[in-house]
């Protein structure tokens, strides 16, 4: 078998979306399942498109999810240079092989000529304004002109492109592993621009002659370039290539979270959720577009759900560790069907891989977001907090974000458990119950616990009549972790002075 050797070729035009994510999960998951090898390579020759800072971002990213990369811009190797822009010889090389074997030509048509050639063809009546076989004859390119005169015009620096001449006719074929046997008609590509007049190669040209030098055996890459694989094939043929001819595999599209459409930055936007995988600023709106990690996402939920957006192990399992995730994956069982970008479930996978860590290691996120607001706190409580708060959080913010009360005595109370559960009862068990806890010297959530049993008892009231009304006075809110446990943590000092503020200003109940 043909060494695995697979590349993520991003073009560093703004930040990385989360469907590049994906594809580089994929192209990665293969490399490792084979032993084969990842390419990092950076298409950058549209240079109007490049946005400073693009390709720093994507290295980022990846190593925050942590696809390792073997071979490419950061890890160097045997075909570097892996930047395109730094290539230019090379694809001037092959465009040149190309013209030589008649397979490409010069074309010197000028802005307006190529509009005027558009307006020709839509006055009559044609569907199809396309440079090609039917129209290039009509063109100011070498195939029309002499040899002289072509010579002539490069010498005299006349701004030229080199482009495909792609046959009138004839089916090309491409077998795709995904989509099966992809067939299109030549006489639907026009003659594409291979290099630019600025002496750039396009993206065809460059990916092509990028692939074959760098042995790549799959060809993994989203759906919007499937149109573009047939053009590809036949570069690969009049290269001479077709025997190295990489497979292709074109993923399946991204949806919105209801199904319809093509899911977008507009639509993470209005339903509220990231759709890169870290901060972004727009280098040129300064616009700054939050990431998955600082949604509060881990990395192992992030790449859990995005293995399954179009791929599937084929059994019930969905909790997959990068490890894991290279064992089971296989080309084989992605779909063609587009994959629904539904949110709740990477919500639900953040919840499963926060569940499953350690309450010291969660405790650093409590830790980080308490730094942030100066305040202190050791570690042994914040591991107690994140301990009972680990079931009920979404993000490694939460555990700030609904655990404030262990902090900051509550300012407010819930008015509809005020309104309801705030009674005389009420009143008369925790005034009691704070002068019991007020003689502990330490409280544990057992004593805490058996001192309110005691308290109620005597008194002759149900404690659960009573126990929102506690709770209340403690946190502020209607629903927390264990309140028992909550009132350990705080300590007894902390617990009778929240519940003596609670009523003294709660009015007293008639
Ligand atoms: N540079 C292309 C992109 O930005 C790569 C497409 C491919 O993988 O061939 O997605």
């Amino acid at each position: 078998m043909r060494e695995i050797r697979v590349r993520f070729a991003p073009s560093p035009t703004g930040a990385l979306h989360i469907g590049g994510v994906r594809t580089a999960l994929y192209n990665y998951l293969l490399a490792r399942k084979h032993k084969g090898t990842m390419i990092l390579r950076i298409e950058d020759t549209d240079q109007t498109r490049f946005v400073p800072g693009a390709e720093e971002y994507i290295k980022q990213s990846l190593e925050w999810v942590g696809i390792k990369i073997d071979e490419g811009i950061t890890a160097g190797g045997a075909h570097e240079p892996y930047r395109q822009s730094e290539r230019k010889p090379i694809y001037k090389e092959y465009a040149q092989k190309l013209i030589d074997s008649g397979y490409a030509y010069y074309a010197f048509d000028t802005n307006e000529e190529l509009e005027a050639m558009r307006n020709r063809l839509k006055a009559a009546g044609s569907s199809n304004q396309q440079y090609s076989a039917a129209t290039r004859m009509d063109m100011n390119n070498s195939l029309v002109n002499s040899e002289e005169d072509t010579k002539r015009k490069i010498a005299a620096g006349e701004a030229y492109v080199i482009r495909l001449k792609v046959p009138a006719e004839g089916e090309i074929h491409l077998q795709d592993l995904i989509r099966g046997d992809v067939k299109v008609d030549s006489s639907q590509i026009d003659d594409k621009v291979l290099m630019k007049s600025d002496g750039m190669p396009t993206y065809h040209l460059a990916n092509v002659v990028d692939d074959y030098l760098m042995n790549i055996s799959h060809v993994i890459r989203g759906e919007e370039w499937l149109p573009s694989a047939p053009l590809h094939v036949l570069l690969y043929r009049y290269l001479g290539w077709e025997k190295e001819m990489p497979q292709f595999a074109h993923l399946p599209l991204l949806l919105k979270p209801d199904g319809n459409g093509k899911l977008s930055k507009r639509d993470a936007d209005q339903m509220g959720f990231p759709i890169f995988p870290l901060n972004w600023t727009d280098p040129n709106s300064g616009e700054l577009a939050k990431g998955f990690r600082e949604s509060g996402y881990l990395s192992e939920a992030l790449i859990n759900f995005l293995a399954f957006l179009g791929w599937n192990p084929g059994s019930e399992q969905e909790i997959f560790s990068m490890e894991e995730l290279i064992d089971a994956f296989s080309l084989e069982r992605i779909g063609k069907a587009g994959a629904r970008f539904d949110i709740q479930k990477a919500q639900w996978f953040n919840q499963q891989y926060l569940k499953a860590k350690s309450n010291e290691e969660l405790s650093n996120y409590l830790l980080d977001s308490l730094k942030a607001e100066s305040i202190e706190c050791s570690k042994e409580k914040a591991e107690k907090i994140c301990g009972i708060m680990k079931e009920r959080v979404t993000f490694t913010h939460d555990f700030w974000l609904h655990g404030k009360f262990f902090f900051i005595a509550p300012a407010s109370y819930d008015e509809q458990v005020i309104a309801k559960k705030w009674n005389a009862d009420a009143v008369t068990v925790l005034t009691a119950y704070s002068q019991e806890i007020n003689k502990l010297n330490s409280l544990t959530a057992e004593l805490a616990k058996a001192t309110l049993e005691t308290v109620t008892t005597n008194l002759g009231i149900g404690t659960g009549k009573i126990l929102q009304a506690l709770r209340v006075s403690i946190t502020g809110g209607a629903s927390g972790p264990d309140l028992m446990m909550t009132m350990e943590i705080l300590g007894s000092k902390e617990v009778v002075s929240r519940i003596q503020h609670a009523l003294n200003t709660l009015k007293k109940p008639v």
